[in-house]
């Protein structure tokens, strides 16, 4: 059966819901075909079930792609202030906590998923639920698009908002990026970002679950790619924790095919590698009959030390550390400052938080996100090849693209 609409939006994600009551609000009649059970599956489990809904410090830096100032138009025309007004007008009182990440005051992502799904019920958004959109084609003046359920829709103009490929069981699989391509468009290859790393390094089972505070840097080939500091936390495969994920996109994506890539590691940034040679000399003096892996016990987390002071090539150690050469101690406060440990890859789809890569910006217009190579198809989203920083930057994208997409579809019903 055949039904027709205004504006179809395919993909019933944060970008899309947004699209969605948008564009009813502007007076269309929209239909949101969502291929999983129920709408916004993803939403519930972004920021460990609280959703970190937006950043305050939100600025075009954060974002990533091959053309990441695409943004700015995007977000000049509904931006933070915006969002938090959105939300707060749907109920959702928003609360900062460090670094400007905004969560909804409940706490709960359910409860931003409770009111956007209110909100489309009461402005008449027609849900279509296990629908996934395979097929998109001109017809006539306006688009149809075939299911895998064996409905068709007709729609004056379509908004594609099927994310990406990231946690597949959520939602997103790719199939956004093969409706793209029917209507013309390029797709950046997609890699996993927002992901632990793995480490190729024999230690790693002695060091799971250990937590290290400190600065990690990335180079492809000795040539560097990024640092970024805070808490990193080490697994049996490799490595974790914020300043992991933010670098995790040039692993995922190396500058060059075959670079060697590889972390190293600052456990003590605060301190110079001679005044680490100092604290511990300081330590050695204090009580030379210790043992050398007692001796750093309530300096380094207490699982690590056998792993380091090995990593330093001191391999007996048991033997007092009033014994251990001048040379050892300067190994061990180098390896301290900086811990070279080669990365072999990233984790899967299944663990990544978003998708770098995606459609190809330079085919969409960035003033109202209308493709150029089909007019009257919006993209939005995930799907586009911009992807955030951790920290609320990857829902801001999609509440603000999924505005800007739907305001201007609108528009073009009306013409
Ligand atoms: C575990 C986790 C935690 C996260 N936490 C945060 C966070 O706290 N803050 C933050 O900013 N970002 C977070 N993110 C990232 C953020 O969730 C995404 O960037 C955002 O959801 C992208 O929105 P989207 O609407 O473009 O895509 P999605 O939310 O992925 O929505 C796309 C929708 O389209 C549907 N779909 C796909 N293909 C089809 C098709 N062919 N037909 C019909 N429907 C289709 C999918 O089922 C899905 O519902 C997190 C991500 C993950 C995985």
């Amino acid at each position: 059966m055949e039904k027709s609409i205004s504006i179809l939006v395919v993909g019933g994600g944060s970008a899309g819901m947004v699209a969605a009551i948008t564009a009813a609000r502007q007076g269309c009649t929209v239909t949101v075909l969502e291929r999983m059970q129920r709408v916004g599956k993803k939403l519930l489990a972004t920021g460990n079930g609280r959703c970190n809904l937006t950043n305050l410090h939100c600025t075009p830096e954060n974002y990533h792609g091959g053309y990441p100032g695409f943004v700015e138009s995007v977000f000049a025309q509904f931006d933070v202030p915006a969002t938090l007004e959105f939300f707060r007008k749907l109920g959702v009182e928003p609360r900062a906590e460090d670094d400007g990440k905004v969560y909804p005051r409940s706490g709960q992502a359910a409860s931003v998923l409770d009111v956007l799904r209110d909100e489309m019920d009461r402005l008449g958004v027609q849900v279509i639920a296990e629908a996934r959109a395979q097929s998109l084609i001109r017809r006539g003046s306006g688009f149809e698009c075939h299911c895998t359920n064996e409905t068709a829709w007709s729609a004056q103009h379509v908004i594609l908002a099927a994310g990406g490929q990231s946690t597949p069981n959520l939602g997103s699989n790719g199939t956004g990026y093969k409706l793209a391509q029917q209507i013309g468009h390029t797709i950046i290859e997609p890699t996993p970002a927002l992901v632990q790393i793995c480490l190729a390094a024999p230690f790693l089972k002695h060091l799971a679950g250990q937590k290290l505070q400190g600065t990690a840097s990335l180079s492809a080939d000795g040539d560097p790619c990024g640092s970024a500091s805070g808490e990193l936390l080490f697994a049996d495969y490799g490595i974790s924790g914020l300043p992991i994920l933010h670098l995790s996109r040039h692993v995922s994506r190396p500058p060059r095919d075959g670079a060697a890539m590889v972390l190293q590691l600052d456990l003590f940034p605060e301190w110079s590698v001679e005044d680490l040679e100092m604290k511990i000399q300081e330590r050695i003096a204090a009580a030379p009959e210790k043992t050398a892996e007692f001796c750093f016990v309530g300096l380094l987390p207490k699982r690590t030390i056998a792993v380091l002071l090995r990593e330093a090539g001191i391999e007996d150690i048991q033997r007092p550390c009033g014994a251990l050469e001048a040379a050892a101690v300067q190994a061990l406060a180098k390896l301290l400052k900086g811990w070279r440990i080669p990365c072999s890859g990233t984790k899967s789809w299944m663990d990544a938080q978003v998708t770098s890569g995606g459609v190809h910006v330079r085919e969409i217009n960035p003033e109202t996100l209308e493709s150029k190579c089909t007019p009257g198809v919006f993209l939005c989203g995930e799907l586009l090849d911009i992807d955030g920083d951790c920290g609320g930057y990857n829902l801001q994208w999609a509440w603000s693209s999924g505005h800007v997409a739907a305001i201007h579809a609108a528009k073009m019903t009306q013409l």
